[in-house]
Formats: C-alpha cells, sequence, structure tokens
C-alpha cells in the first residue's frame, strides 16, 4: 500500500474537466492504518464545510479509494456518514427527479437528475466495522450521487438533456457572504 500524507488544511476540491474525477476508484485497502484513515477523513470533512458540501467523495480531493462521506442534516442534527468500500444491495425501482449540485462543478444545478427513492448499502464506517444502510428521498439521493464519483459518474451524466442544468445562485450568494465575513474580521475594531 502506497503512504498517504496529508497536511492539516491542504485538500482542496477538484473541478471538472479533470480526469480524476472520471476515473474509477480502488477499494480502500484493507491494511489501511487508523491514522490514515482519521487524518483523510478529518481533511475531507474540513474541505466540505468550508464550502457548504452536504457530501464528499475521496476521488473528489484527488484520491482515488472508494469512500464518501456526507453530512445531509436530516434529521436536523445526525451525525455525519462515513461509507467505505460500499456495495449497492438493493434500489427501488421507483425513479424520482430532485436538485442536485456537486462541489465539483461549481455554479450549476440541476433540479431534474433522476435517482432511485430507496436505497440499501453495505460497507464499512470510520471504525472499520461493517454496516449496512437503508435510506430513503435526499439521503437516498446524496449516497448515489457520491457513489457514482466513486465509478467516475458525475449527475450531469444523469440529465436526460443539457437544459435540465440550471446556473446556480448559492454560489454567488456563498462567495458574497465569504467576502461579507473576511471584510468584518478585518475591520479595526472600536
Ligand atoms: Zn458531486
Amino acid at each position: 500500500m502506497g503512504r498517504l500524507s496529508i497536511l492539516t488544511g491542504s485538500l482542496t476540491t477538484l473541478q471538472i474537466p479533470t480526469l480524476a474525477l472520471r476515473q474509477k476508484s480502488q477499494p480502500v485497502p484493507q491494511d489501511i492504518t487508523p491514522d490514515v484513515l482519521r487524518t483523510l477523513l478529518t481533511e475531507m470533512f474540513a474541505c466540505m464545510y468550508q464550502v457548504n458540501g452536504r457530501g464528499l467523495a475521496a476521488p473528489q480531493v484527488g484520491v482515488l479509494w472508494r469512500l464518501f462521506i456526507l453530512d445531509m442534516q436530516q434529521p436536523l442534527g445526525s451525525p455525519p456518514l462515513v461509507l467505505i468500500n460500499p456495495e449497492i444491495l438493493d434500489m427501488d425501482d421507483t425513479i424520482e427527479q430532485g436538485r442536485e449540485g456537486c462541489l465539483s462543478i461549481p455554479g450549476y444545478l440541476s433540479h431534474k437528475v433522476p435517482r432511485s427513492r430507496k436505497i440499501k448499502l453495505a460497507g464499512y464506517d470510520q471504525h472499520l466495522e461493517r454496516v449496512t444502510l437503508e435510506a430513503e428521498g435526499e439521503i437516498a439521493r446524496g449516497m448515489q450521487h457520491e457513489y457514482d464519483h466513486l465509478d467516475g459518474i458525475l449527475y450531469i451524466d444523469r440529465l436526460s438533456s443539457w437544459d435540465d442544468l440550471e446556473s446556480n445562485p448559492d454560489l454567488w450568494l456563498n462567495k458574497a457572504n465569504q467576502v461579507m465575513d473576511r471584510l468584518a474580521a478585518e475591520a479595526p475594531k472600536v
């Protein structure tokens, strides 16, 4: 297994067009050390929260391993989720269209991304314990979105038409808020 060393705050999200986002990721090695895993997860959460993301897959930060994190805040206050080497056990035949954006495709979103209403996944959590998860609605959507990243698939690939892609005003709002926060922090205190 290759060594992975990461410095705090060093991860940034890759954006299209980047080849890493189009690769099929490899399983996380069985002999991964808890330290390496903890460091990677800490960095991924920091990276995701910094840009107000709700989910992040390892290939989005250039690590071609099959793992993703998700924090949908549903129900409110529920802990974030880590899924390592996930396998899809079952997917509902009912397909629903819904809203998705992606940290790797800034400035865009779609309300017409088709996903299964329910999904059942197995994998490992952050303690490398075997877990089986069942979800529906928004969380099922988030899981399918992140799982797709592990196979190099992006939500835009699932759209039936480019017309279903919209510009995302939140992005500009976030940027404006960041500037306001910085100005407020830098302003002289009276
Ligand atoms: Zn994404």
